[in-house]
């Protein structure tokens, strides 16, 4: 049996019953109130007469906006998103429901408050004759980092609680704002919590987590923390098993964070399981890289192929009518490269990705014709690749910042990762940030992975940044020239920078320098840079710079 707005089995039940809960589905509470002791009889007379416990939902306007029923001990919520109707800290909906035995609040009220991010939760006991009696009452905390996330009230009698509620939440929401990034605004952007489940070794884990931090921070991320689990083996349904998410799931909402990435590829059924525990954003590592790349893709090529990759990932991860579909697909891991949202149902999303394979097949025939349409007269343009982590953003700074920087205004909008770097006598370059190479790329990933690296064919030099004080760093190396030479991209000048000289000592330095063919840089302490522009000077015009000392500075 189905009715309108109100949510639980109702089998069993009797017309008349029925009707009551639609009537209580009808009723308003006026905004300052948690409840009226009306409301609060009307629950508690059905509750005893069918001995199931009855609550509503209801929003700031004290709309009821759901009446739930649930068995003699609890009850299931439905998926709250679709009753959102503001961005609010907290979810803007209150749930009031019936105890049959008078009991305090369970386990499951408390992790619904606080997994569901309720404005807050009330029970009140069905007493003898089926009314009313005392009302439990228990919300979420402002301060982050407290052992205990909630705060239960003593018990009242309905009438006389005296919570005021609208100006109550408001008040408290605005104290989660002020407490929630330790005192500093927060920024407009994603904050994360990252978490691996691992049954292998742990120096493994621990590498592959500070991989996953940097492509969060270079998605522009806050990482607030990360959690790795070690298990005998990985949960099939919620990867760190199900206690364990709940409890990181609230203290990532204590901190502030909005959004989960898992360290390890999560299946369509993991990634559904783990989503319907909290209203947070769930990502994977695939999702992450994705992002990147999204962002990353300049060239018509590289954008298609980036959301073929996207629409592929989500297509097994879409239902025919998805209610939780925007939790999956909105923000990180949605953010389309092309023009669409990525909000779409499985139809429409098979439809799009032939289309795009579609219009990659109709690119591929004209590519040659597109190099051969390069402008011509425009600025040379240098490009960074190299491994993540390996100090590439780091290096475009400092050689924009130490010498005449012009933030290019058309570029600049484009892709923040390009900047215009100026020689003396008037002599100009772009240099552009690469997406970075990654150890664990996930292999559905190459084709989009090397489509986004496609802008190199434009470059007129590649500078190539590797990690020295990284002992991989021989290997890192041929990887990247592994993969330019299946670009087709061997021919092109190059200059090898062997960055974070500074982390070992100068000797070694120098004598790597000298066997790699390359400059020794730091970066970060802007250290032989001079050289570095000067090798770029002389690749891009032939000549050396006669107004500097050809020493390194
Ligand atoms: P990208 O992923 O290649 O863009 O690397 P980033 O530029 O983001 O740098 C990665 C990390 O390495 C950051 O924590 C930097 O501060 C650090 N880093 C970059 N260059 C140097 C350097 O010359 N010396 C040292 N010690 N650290 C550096
Ligand atoms: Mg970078």
């Amino acid at each position: 049996m189905q009715r309108r707005g109100i949510h639980g089995n109702l089998t069993g039940l009797k017309p008349s019953q029925c009707r009551d809960l639609e009537r209580i589905y009808r009723r308003r509470i006026p905004p300052e109130r948690v409840v009226t002791p009306e409301l609060a009889r009307a629950l508690t007379e059905i509750s005893a007469r069918i001995r199931r416990q009855v609550g509503v939902l209801a929003d700031r306007k004290g709309t009821i906006r759901a009446v739930v029923v649930g068995d003699g001990q609890g009850l299931l919520l439905p998926d709250l998103e679709r009753y959102r109707t503001a961005r609010t800290r907290l979810s803007g909906l209150r749930l009031v429901h019936t105890h049959l035995r008078g009991e305090a609040l369970t386990q499951d009220d408390l992790t619904d408050l606080a997994l569901l991010r309720l404005d807050l939760v009330a029970a009140v006991a069905v007493g003898r004759d089926g009314l009313p009696g005392p009302v439990h009452v228990a919300h979420l905390l402002p301060a982050a980092g407290e052992r205990r996330s909630w705060k239960v009230l003593d018990p009242v009698p309905v009438h006389a609680l005296d919570l005021r509620f609208l100006p109550w939440v408001q008040e408290l929401e605005a104290e989660m704002a002020r407490t929630g990034a330790q005192g500093r605004a927060v920024p407009a952007r994603d904050r994360a919590i990252l978490v691996r489940a691992t049954a292998g070794r742990r120096g493994d884990a621990e590498e592959s987590m500070e991989e996953l931090c940097e492509l969060a921070r270079t998605d522009g991320i806050a990482v607030l923390g990360t959690v790795i689990q070690h298990l005998p083996r990985i949960d099939p349904r919620y990867v760190v098993g199900r206690g364990k998410l709940k409890e990181i799931v609230i203290s990532a909402m204590q901190a502030g964070a909005n959004l989960v990435v898992f360290d390890q590829e999560l299946t369509p059924g993991q990634a559904r399981s783990i989503a319907s525990l909290t209203s947070m954003r769930v990502i994977d590592r695939t999702q992450l890289i994705l992002d990147i790349f999204a962002q990353h893709a300049l060239s018509r090529e590289g954008k298609v192929q980036v959301e073929l990759a996207q629409l592929r990932y989500l297509l097994p991860r879409l239902t025919e009518q998805d209610a939780g579909l925007s939790r999956l697909t909105g923000g990180i891991g949605g953010r389309g490269p092309g023009e669409t949202k990525l909000e779409i149902g499985r139809r429409r999303t098979r439809e799009r990705i032939h289309r795009l394979e579609r219009q990659l097949r109709q690119m591929n025939r004209g590519r040659n014709q597109r190099r051969a349409r390069r402008l011509r007269n425009r600025l040379p343009i240098v490009s960074i690749v190299g491994y993540t982590n390996a100090g590439k953003s780091t290096l475009l700074n400092a050689l924009t910042k130490s010498r005449v920087l012009v933030e290019d205004k058309l570029f600049a909008t484009l892709d923040t990762a390009t900047r215009r770097l100026r020689f003396p006598r008037e002599r100009e370059v772009i240099v552009t940030d690469t997406v970075g190479f990654i150890r664990n790329l996930p292999r559905d990933l190459l084709g989009a992975f090397r489509a986004t690296l496609s802008e190199l064919h434009d470059a007129d030099l590649l500078l190539h940044v590797a990690d020295l004080s990284n002992p991989a760093f021989p290997d890192q190396i041929r990887a990247v020239e592994r993969i330019l030479a299946d670009l087709d991209l061997l021919g092109k000048p190059s200059l090898l920078v062997l960055n974070k000289a500074d982390r070992v000592p100068p000797q070694a330095a120098r004598t790597l320098a000298r066997r790699y063919h390359g400059v020794a840089v730091s970066a970060l302490h802007r250290t032989g840079l001079d050289e570095v522009t000067r090798g770029m000077e002389q690749i891009l015009w032939g000549t050396r710079r006669a107004d500097t000392p050809a020493a390194a500075v």
